[in-house]
Parts: structure tokens; sequence; C-alpha cells
């Protein structure tokens, strides 16, 4: 390998997956070679850092390996390495398949692919990354792997048992990213209100909000992946407490129904489901959640369903997402008869995001009139595209600006009027009336 070729990572799945890469093109970048992220034009080597979660992502990822083992095969790049989830699952087979794939690695073996790159690891790198997202938002991951057994998820068969970062190395990425313009922290883990349980011995997220608070430069601290069993409600009295921390959280509640809850193992049932909601409603007013269901569970029977509808209309969670149960193997579910068709799944998802479309509608047009805080992302078609603090980047609203100063840029965090709205976007102008 020398040193003047060009290494493209491709990254499927999700933003975990993303700091993974951004870690390795910083490794890489201070190995000496040239990187470059999502974009193999003049890549003589490309890494692709693989999702393996559920059907439909591992099929995406196979097929990515698929066309760029055609392009090693021709030549016309010189070599190839699978990272990631779907190689950590499913390595051997990998390999007997897809013999054009120079190497296969898991998902912390940043060491190994520099070895095999004929470059070493640096220490005294940790917490330093190459910014992939724009610059004005980035990812924290505060942990790896779970310590859940939620019956229909492969993640800690793949990822392993949580391992919580300490509170210093955080707060020492965060100033690094920082230093980079970032002004909006993602936090993210497989279960972000796990942290800290295995290194300290408690919940340990309130704490590292209120040191990541005080890094100066960064102005908005979003959550997500909460899991509601052992919700540490203080966490809701820092929320509070911080006006830099969005009045919004993820929290996957998957279901309602007690029985399905129990089959999931998912250590809570409709009871404790409805209380946790309100409480957080309670005690954060004005607090978007966003959450996410799975339809057709093993057993789903139409009433269950029902039960699931009924309590999405009346909660009217602000941001929503609605997934197909995917039969996985190795996962406690996968004991299960798969009973619910296809045509069932996927009915019942459409349902489910027709009232939420509703909701969303109806959410949006409160807004009308009314002047909102965003951060901008970007221009489009010559307005700016910028976000609320109720929304995380590409997967919740956009807000769609005219703006009459000229001054915007991305990363602005400014007041404006809402003007109109849609479904899913609202309509505003700079500045505000
Ligand atoms: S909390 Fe449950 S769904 Fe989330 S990664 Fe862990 S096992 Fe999977």
């Amino acid at each position: 390998m020398s040193k003047n070729q060009t290494i493209n990572i491709i990254t499927l799945g999700c933003a975990k997956n993303l700091v993974d890469s951004e870690v390795m093109l910083r490794q890489l970048q201070a190995a000496g070679f040239n990187t470059s992220h999502e974009d193999a034009a003049n890549a003589d080597v490309v890494i692709i850092n693989t999702c393996g979660f559920i059907n439909d992502a591992k099929e995406e990822s196979v097929n990515t390996i698929l066309h760029w083992a055609k392009a090693r095969k021709s030549g016309d790049i010189d070599k190839l390495l699978v990272m990631g989830c779907l190689s950590q699952r499913y390595k051997d087979d990998l390999f007997k398949e897809i013999p054009e794939v120079d190497a296969f690695f898991g998902v912390n073996d940043v060491n190994a692919i520099l070895q095999s790159l004929n470059a070493t690891y640096r220490e005294a790198l940790l917490g330093e990354r190459v910014i992939t997202t724009p610059s004005h938002y980035a990812y924290l991951k505060i942990s790896e792997g779970c310590d859940r057994n939620c019956s229909f998820c492969a993640i800690p068969g793949i990822r392993g048992k949580n391992i919580s970062r300490t509170i210093e190395s955080l707060v020492t990425e965060t100033e690094f990213l920082a230093e980079k313009g970032v002004k909006e922290l993602i936090l993210i883990a497989q279960d972000l209100t796990y942290y800290g349980l295995d290194l300290y011995n408690k919940r340990m997220l309130p704490a590292l909000l209120e040191e990541l608070v005080k890094v100066s430069g960064i102005e908005w601290i979003r959550l997500h992946y909460a899991y509601p069993a052992g919700f540490p409600l203080e966490l809701l009295d820092v929320m509070n407490k911080h006006s830099k921390i969005c009045n919004y959280i993820d929290i996957p509640l998957q279901h309602i129904n007690s029985r399905i809850l129990k089959s999931m193992h998912r250590g809570i049932d409709e009871e404790g489901t409805r209380k946790l909601v309100q409480t957080i409603r309670e005690k954060v007013p004005g607090i978007a959640i966003r959450t996410s269901f799975i339809v057709g569970y093993p057993g789903e029977t139409a009433k269950e369903f029902a039960e699931l509808r009924d309590f999405i209309r009346e909660s009217e969670f602000e941001r929503l997402g609605v997934f197909t149960y995917s039969h996985e193997e190795n996962t406690p579910a996968s004991q299960l008869d798969d009973n619910v068709r296809p045509a069932a799944k996927a009915r019942r998802a459409e349902e489910l995001m027709l009232i939420q479309q509703d909701i969303s509608a109806a959410r949006n047009k409160s807004f009308e009139g009314k002047s909102v805080q965003v951060i901008i992302d970007k221009k489009e078609d010559g307005k700016w595209i910028g976000r609320t603090q109720f929304d995380s980047p590409e997967v919740d609203n956009e807000v769609v600006i005219t703006d009459n100063s000229g001054t915007l840029a991305p990363g602005s965090i400014v007041n404006v009027s809402i003007t109109s709205s849609d479904i899913y976007d609202i309509i505003a102008v700079y500045p505000e009336n």
C-alpha cells in the first residue's frame, strides 16, 4: 500500500456506524493516506462499513459489497475491505461467498484494518474524528454494545456488552468537535439511558450532560435512543435546567400491549409505558417525543394491533417511526412463529403512518404565526433548510426558510417566523416578522 493512495469509506446503517467510520478516517489521514467518504470516484481502496441489523439493511449491505466486488475483480480498485455489523455477524459465510473481498473485519477492528494497510493505530488520536456530517452538527457515541435482551434484536450478539466511555474522554471529544465548529451535539448509543451502569455502577447520563453543557461552542444537545425501562427521571430535571439540551427525546417504545412487551423482553408493561410518557410530558412541558414501534411481531393479533393504533392516536407523539417485524436468526424471537403475513405487516405499518400524518400536520399547523428557533443546515433551490430543536437531522421535519437578510449560513441559529405548514415541513421567513 503506498501512502498516496486514496481510501474511500462507504458507511451503511446508523449514526453509530458513521462515528466508527469517522474515527477510521482520522486514523487513515494520520497514517498519511488520502481519504474520502461516500465518494469513491478516485478511490484505490474501498472500505465498506456494513449494517447487519435487519433484513432490508443486510440486503443493502450485501448489494453494496457485490457492487464493489465487481470493481475489485475488474481492477478498478486495488483493495476491497469490509467492516461493521454484517461482517461481524456473517464473516465466514461472506468470506466463502464473495472471495473478491480482500478481508472482512468486525465492529471493533480499527487496529486490524490499519495493519492490513501497513499502518499503525495512533492512541494519541483518541476522541478525534473526521466529521462527515455538515460541520455544525455531529454525533457523540457515549457507549458501545448493549446489555439488554430485546427478543427481536440481534445487536447485543453483534456489538457485545455495553461499554460506557468515561465522562472525561467524552468531554475531550466534545471540545474537539466544538473546535471544529460543531454547535449541535447528538448523543447516541444502543441504550443511552444505561450509560455509566457498567463503568460507574450507576446511571450517569444526567451527570454527563452536566459536563457537556459546559463545553463552549456547543449550543444544542440532543438525546437519541433512550430506553423506557429504568428510565432515569432525574434526566428530565437536567433537561429543564439547561436550555442547551433540546426539548426533544428519542425513546423507542416498540409496542403498548403488555403480552407483546413481555415477549419482547422490554422490562416494562402497558401501565409503565403510559406512566412514563405522561411523566415525561408533565416534567418537560412542550417536549417533542420521538418514538418507534414494531408491527407484525410474532403472534400480534388484530386486537393487540388495535391497542397500539389507539395508543398512537391518543398519545400524539411528535415524531414517529414504524418498523415491520423482521425475523432475525440468533435472537430470542427467532424461536417464535413469524405468523403475521407480510401483507398484514405492511398494512398495519401504513395504517399507523397515516394516523401520524394527521398528528404531524396538526402539530405543524399549531406553529403558524409563531416564532421558533432553528439551526440552518443547507441551501436548496434558493431556500435555506433548517430544523427546530424538535427535529433531528435526517429523520425528522424540516423548516423551509426564505432569507430576506442574505446573512444566513449553515450552522446559523436564529429565530424565524412560521408562515405556513404541511404534513412534515413548516415554511418560514427570516428575519422574523
Ligand atoms: S436496547 Fe434492545 S433494541 Fe436496543 S440495541 Fe439493545 S437489545 Fe437491541
